[in-house]
Formats: structure tokens, C-alpha cells, sequence
């Protein structure tokens, strides 16, 4: 039987804020002694209060903002109360039935990634977002043997949790999804975004059902999952095993499950328990919160343009392919530096969009290329912008060609030097002087009597063999434009 895909979206973001949700101790716990965070509030004793962070409600309202949410300009705060050894208060405090943002949207382009490759081909899908709301974060349990640790360095650092409706109907549409959301947390320097360090927990809700069927099925939904690529293949995983099980007559249960990442295989970690009473009630310890007009108006002009528009900017306006936008647009600072290499140099080329697109062929070619090889972000490259932009004047101004540009860049990215001083000393700069190219092409020809005898007899493959020939005797140096029409020229006269 066919079957659809039913997904919605619980996703963790943990704050990138200097300090907790309700305390001043700092909330970059990474690497830290464990419990060296950590204070009387969110050790929870009896008696420490809570303290608002201003920074992540804003935090929250700006990821609120990105994903098209209305704002609750009157909510507070509730206790949700459960036991567990990593919960010190005994709940947790955070939003329940007034989520600070709620009924927004995120538009998506979604791309089949089972080459492994990114594509050209996507489409463009909008997923609901259900609420976005504030809470703490935990301690963190670590199991050893038959002794438990506790280390309570997270406890308290601000998490935003933002569901989706169940909107999501394939494993590439959730992929889509979070990356899309770990960009916007990116850009927004709300979070690391990391999700192999747990800044971004991504908790895929699925369920099957008969295809064009109204009713949902039951749901499973997958915890612990550190990595985009295990969201996707922990849910095309799920789709198997789900409309196998249904194939058979056989019933899915309502369970918890984990992602064995090295096996490749989704584990049932818990049965669905009853539903479960966290009597939430009003944080007695808090005032209400409310968002008046100029604080939301301050921090809707504090937001920055987000990945998806910044890629349809460069679409519409600098004429880039769909591929050239995504990987142009997804991290904000190599967007902001391909900006700036265009900006230094439109006012040279024919046009904007010719800037744009040579700029683009640099930055995702050989710029992206060497920052791998290198391990390197965009923020340690040290070329800058108008150097990147200085480089490639010099190949439209025919100094260089395009492999010297090659050779060259690869020393300005190890050194930072500026393109023309390394040409310079190097004496790299191309040579199309035709007299001496003549010369060349007749060299070349003299040296290679067999090849021409079986050019002109009519092999006319050898003729890049030629060039390559004439290339070698001006040491890479020669104008290839020139050095062609010259070589043609004499082979022609030597028919
Ligand atoms: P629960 O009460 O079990 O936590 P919620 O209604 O809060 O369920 O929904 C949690 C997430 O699961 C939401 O993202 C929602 O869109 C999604 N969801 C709800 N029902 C289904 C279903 N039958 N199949 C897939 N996803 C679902
Ligand atoms: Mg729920
Ligand atoms: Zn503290």
C-alpha cells in the first residue's frame, strides 16, 4: 500500500546568551568543570529567586519574528513540574498556555539529497509553526557502569522550543527544515546552532497513513539525534519499517524512540506512558511578562535580512543560480563577504550581475575549495574581499590568466598578500605580445614534427596537445586566447 508521511517538528534551541535564563552564572558551560556554573537559583535551593535574562526573551522574539510568528505582548511563565535527578527544583520553568510567539510559517526549498549532493532542483514548501516558547535547559546525566553523575553547569541556560504543525510529509522536507531553522539561529546569533554539541535538538513526530487519507496515524517520535543527516535517515528508516509493519496488517505503537547512528536502526526506548500531569500553574516567583510596543518595535529594526530572502536577492538581483544562492546565502558572514567582493567589483566589470557572477565562480569554487582543504571558516580567511576582487581584475584585465589566477590565489590565502605584488615579484603576468608568441608557436611546431604531419592530416585532437605545448614553453605565462589563434594561423600555412 501507498502511504503518507506525517511529520511534525519538536526542536531544542539552547541560547547563546551570556548568561542563564534566571541566574547570572554564565551559560557557556562547554568544557567547563562540571558544577562549576552553577549557584543557589539553578541548584534550585529553597529560597533563591528567579531574575528575567532581557536578552533571551529578545532572543526569543527575534527567532519568533524570523519564522513569521505572532508575539504575545501579555504572557508568563508556569512550572512544570516533574521529577528527575537533573531538574534540581523539581520542575522547570517555562511557557504553557501563552507561548511567547505562536501561528507562524517558515518557507523552505527542499532538495532530494540522496546523491549526497546538493542540487539545482528543489521546491519550495511553507511548514506552520504551531508555537515558540521560553524555558531552562537541564543538568546533563551521564551513566557509568552502575554509578550516575550529575553535572549541573546547563542547568537554567535558555532553551527557545518551537513545534511545528505536522506539516512535514518527507525525511528531505525535514532536513530542509532544520537546517533552514539552524541558519535563521545563525544568522540571528541566537545559538550555535551546533547540533553535535546539542545547541539544536531537532525531535521528528511521524506517523504513516494511507495515502489521501484524512486521519493520522499513531506516532512514534525519535529523541537523540545529533546531526542533520541523522534526522534524515532516522525517518526514511522510520517510513520502512512503519509501512512494513502496516503491509502486514500489524500495528504502530505510540512509543520514544532512540537513533542507533552506527547501526543504522531506530530503538524503542520507551512505551507512550499515560499523559503525563505536570500541574502547570502560574511561576509564583515571577512577574508577568509583557512586551510593549517600542521594546518589540527596537528589536523588529535590530533584525538582520535571513538566508531565504538574502537568496532571492541574489537571484532576482545579481542573476545567481538557485545553488549559487543557497550556498552563498546559508552562513551570514560568507554572504556578507561575497557581498563586498561584488561591491569592490561592479564599478569595473560590465555590469552588476557579470561582477556577481565571476565574484560567485571565486568564492564557491576556489575560495570554498582551500577553506576545506584548510579546515578553515570564512572568518579566518585572510584575503579580504577587495583583494578577492583585486585578483580577479587582473584575469579580466588579461594581466594573468586563469590558472596563474589559480596559482596566485592559493599564496594570497596562505599569506594575505595582495594579488599584484605577488605577480609582480613572481613576474607571473601573462604575456600576449604577439611577436614573441609567434616565436613560441613556431618552436612548439618545429619540436613536434610527427603531431603536426598527423594534425593536418586530419587528427584535430592534437591541437589542444599543441596548445598545451606552446602553454608549457611561456611557462603557463601565455595569453591562451592569443596562443590559440596564432597556433591555428601557422597550422593553416602549413597545409
Ligand atoms: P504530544 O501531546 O504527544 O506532545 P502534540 O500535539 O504536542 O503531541 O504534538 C507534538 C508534535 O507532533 C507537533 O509537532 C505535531 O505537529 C506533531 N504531531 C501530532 N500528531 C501527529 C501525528 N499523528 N503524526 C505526526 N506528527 C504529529
Ligand atoms: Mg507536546
Ligand atoms: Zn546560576
Amino acid at each position: 500500500m501507498e502511504y503518507d508521511v506525517v511529520i511534525g517538528m519538536e526542536t531544542h534551541v539552547e541560547q547563546s546568551t551570556r548568561s542563564k535564563m534566571f541566574c547570572s552564572c554564565s551559560a557557556n558551560f562547554f568544557g567547563a568543570e562540571p558544577n562549576t556554573n552553577v549557584c543557589p537559583t539553578c541548584l534550585g535551593m529553597p529560597g533563591a529567586l528567579p531574575v528575567i535574562n532581557q536578552r533571551a526573551v529578545e532572543f526569543c522574539i527575534m527567532v519568533g519574528l524570523a519564522l513569521n510568528c505572532k508575539i504575545a505582548r501579555h504572557t508568563f511563565w508556569e512550572r512544570k513540574s516533574y521529577w528527575y535527578p537533573d531538574l534540581p527544583k523539581g520542575y522547570q520553568i517555562s511557557q504553557y498556555q501563552y507561548p511567547l510567539c505562536y501561528d507562524g510559517y517558515i518557507d523552505v526549498d527542499v532538495r532530494d539529497l540522496s546523491s549526497g549532493n546538493w542540487t539545482e532542483e528543489h521546491y519550495r514548501k511553507r511548514i506552520r509553526i504551531r508555537r515558540a516558547h521560553l524555558e531552562e535547559d537541564t543538568g546533563k546525566l551521564t551513566h557509568a557502569g552502575n554509578s550516575s553523575f550529575v553535572d549541573y553547569n546547563r542547568s537554567g541556560v535558555p532553551l527557545i522550543e518551537i513545534v511545528t504543525e505536522p506539516d512535514i510529509a518527507s525525511a528531505d522536507e525535514a532536513y530542509a527544515y532544520l537546517s533552514a531553522l539552524r541558519d535563521i539561529v545563525r544568522y540571528l546569533g541566537v545559538s550555535s546552532g551546533d547540533m553535535e554539541k546539542g545547541a539544536l535538538r531537532g525531535e521528528p513526530n511521524m506517523s504513516l497513513r494511507p495515502k489521501g487519507s484524512d486521519t493520522f496515524g499513531t506516532k512514534v517520535e525519535i529523541k537523540n539525534l545529533n546531526s542533520l543527516r541523522a534526522v534524515r535517515d532516522s525517518i526514511a528508516y522510520e517510513i520502512k519499517r512503519q509501512s512494513r509493519l502496516l503491509d502486514e496488517g500489524g500495528q504502530v505503537r505510540q512509543v520514544t524512540m532512540g537513533w542507533d547512528d552506527a547501526r543504522g536502526v531506530t530503538v524503542t526506548q520507551r512505551e507512550k506512558e499515560d499523559a503525563h500531569d505536570y500541574r502547570y500553574f502560574p511561576e509564583p516567583d515571577l512577574p508577568p511578562l509583557v512586551i510593549d510596543d517600542a521594546w518589540l518595535e527596537a528589536i523588529k529594526a535590530r533584525m538582520p535580512e535571513l538566508p531565504l530572502e538574502k537568496n532571492d536577492r541574489f537571484m532576482r538581483d545579481f542573476g545567481l543560480s538557485g545553488y549559487d544562492a543557497m550556498v552563498l546565502t546559508r552562513d551570514r558572514a560568507t554572504a556578507e563577504y561575497y557581498e563586498k567582493v561584488v561591491a569592490a567589483l561592479s564599478p569595473h566589470a560590465q555590469s552588476e550581475k557579470v561582477a556577481a557572477k565571476s565574484a560567485a565562480n571565486w568564492v564557491t569554487g576556489e575560495l570554498f575549495r582551500l577553506m576545506s582543504a584548510a579546515g578553515a571558516s570564512i572568518e579566518d580567511v585572510k584575503v579580504t574581499p577587495a583583494q578577492l576582487a583585486g585578483l580577479i581584475r587582473l584575469v579580466d584585465s588579461k594581466t594573468i590568466n586563469i590558472n596563474t589566477a589559480r596559482q596566485v590565489f592559493e599564496e594570497m590565502f596562505a599569506g594575505g598578500q595582495d594579488a599584484r605584488a605577488i605577480v609582480e615579484a613572481k613576474g607571473l603576468a601573462q604575456v600576449s605580445d604577439e611577436d614573441a608568441l609567434s616565436k613560441v608557436v613556431e618552436d612548439a611546431l618545429n619540436a613536434n614534427p610527427q603531431q603536426v604531419q598527423a594534425y593536418l592530416a586530419g587528427n584535430e585532437k592534437l591541437f589542444q596537445f599543441l596548445v598545451g605545448q606552446t602553454m608549457k614553453l611561456t611557462k603557463g605565462k601565455g595569453n591562451p586566447q592569443v596562443l590559440q589563434r596564432l597556433l591555428k594561423a601557422a597550422l593553416d600555412k602549413r597545409r
